[in-house]
C-alpha cells in the first residue's frame, strides 16, 4: 500500500514538474539540434575528428529529445483525442511497425479473438502504449524471440483486477518470451524513473507512463512474469458499448476533448 502511495506522489510530482520545463526544454534542444545539423552541414571535411563531435552530441540531444516527449506525455498539456476503437485492428495497424521495430529474430504474432467490442482511446496514446510495450519485450528477449498479442474482451466481477470496476473490457496482452522479473522488480516497475536498464538505454519511464494511461482511461493492467521465462502485460481498457454501430458516425459525434 505504502508502495503503491509513493507511486502515485511519484506521479504526480512528475507530472507538475513536467507541466513547467518539458515545454521549454524541447524548444531548447530544438534549437541545440538545429544549429548541429548546420554545422555539421558546412563542415565539408567528412574526415574531420569535429564531425565525429557534432555527431555524437546530436545522439544525446535527440536521446533528450525522447525523453522530453516521454514526460510530456505525463502532463496536461498534451491534447487528447478520444475516439472509438477496435484493439484487434489497431494492432494489424500496427503490424510493420512491430516488424521493423523488433528486428528479423523476433517472431510478431497477433490474434484477435475479440467479439468486436469498441473502447475509447487516443489511437496515438495507445498505439505508443503499444509500442513501448514492444520495446519492452525486446529488450527481455535481448533480440531474440516470439512478441505475442491477443487482444480480447472480457467482464470483470469488482476489483477481479487492481481497483477496476465491475465491468465489460476490451484487453490488449502483450506477452514475450524474455528474460521475465523477479518478484521485487515486479513490485516497482509502475514507479517512475524505475529502471534496471544501463544509464541512457531505459528511462524508466514506459511503464509509469502506461500505468498513467491506463487509470485515466479507468481501466486496469495486469502484471504476470516468471524469470527466464516471460512476462505478459495485459491492458483492460473500458468497453464503450454505445459506440458500436458505426465508427464514422461514433467519430464524427464524439465531443472534443476539454482541455
Ligand atoms: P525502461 O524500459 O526505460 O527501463 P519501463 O518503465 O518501461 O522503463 O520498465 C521498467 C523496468 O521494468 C525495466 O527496466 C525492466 O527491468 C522491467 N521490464 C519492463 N518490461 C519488461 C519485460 N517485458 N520483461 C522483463 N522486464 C521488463
Amino acid at each position: 500500500q505504502e508502495g503503491k502511495l509513493r507511486q502515485v506522489q511519484k506521479m504526480e510530482a512528475v507530472g507538475q514538474l513536467t507541466g513547467g520545463i518539458a515545454h521549454d526544454f524541447n524548444n531548447m534542444l530544438a534549437v541545440v539540434l538545429g544549429g548541429l545539423e548546420l554545422a555539421k552541414r558546412q563542415l565539408h571535411n567528412h574526415s574531420s575528428p569535429a564531425l565525429r563531435h557534432i555527431e555524437s552530441a546530436m545522439e544525446g540531444a535527440n536521446r533528450a529529445a525522447a525523453l522530453t516527449r516521454q514526460l510530456l506525455a505525463f502532463s496536461r498539456e498534451e491534447s487528447l483525442r478520444l475516439e472509438p476503437i477496435a484493439a484487434g485492428e489497431l494492432i494489424t495497424g500496427m503490424s510493420d511497425l512491430l516488424d521493423r521495430t523488433l528486428g528479423d529474430a523476433i517472431t510478431v504474432v497477433a490474434r484477435d479473438i475479440g467479439r468486436g467490442w469498441l473502447t475509447h482511446a487516443d489511437r496515438h496514446q495507445l498505439e505508443n502504449v503499444i509500442l513501448n510495450l514492444a520495446v519492452n519485450a525486446r529488450d527481455a528477449m535481448e533480440g531474440r524471440g516470439t512478441l505475442t498479442i491477443v487482444t480480447s474482451g472480457t467482464a470483470l466481477a469488482e476489483h477481479a483486477v487492481g481497483r477496476c470496476p465491475a465491468g465489460e473490457y476490451v484487453t490488449i496482452a502483450v506477452s514475450d518470451t524474455g528474460c521475465g522479473m523477479t518478484p521485487e522488480v515486479m513490485e516497482r516497475v509502475f514507479e517512475p524513473f524505475f529502471t534496471t536498464k544501463p544509464v541512457g538505454k531505459g528511462t524508466g519511464l514506459g511503464l509509469s507512463q502506461i500505468f498513467a494511461f491506463v487509470r485515466q482511461a479507468e481501466g486496469e493492467i495486469g502484471l504476470q512474469s516468471e524469470p527466464g521465462k516471460g512476462t505478459t502485460v495485459t491492458l483492460y481498457l473500458p468497453r464503450d458499448a454505445t459506440a458500436s454501430v458505426s465508427k464514422a458516425e461514433q467519430i464524427a459525434a464524439v465531443p472534443e476533448p476539454v482541455a
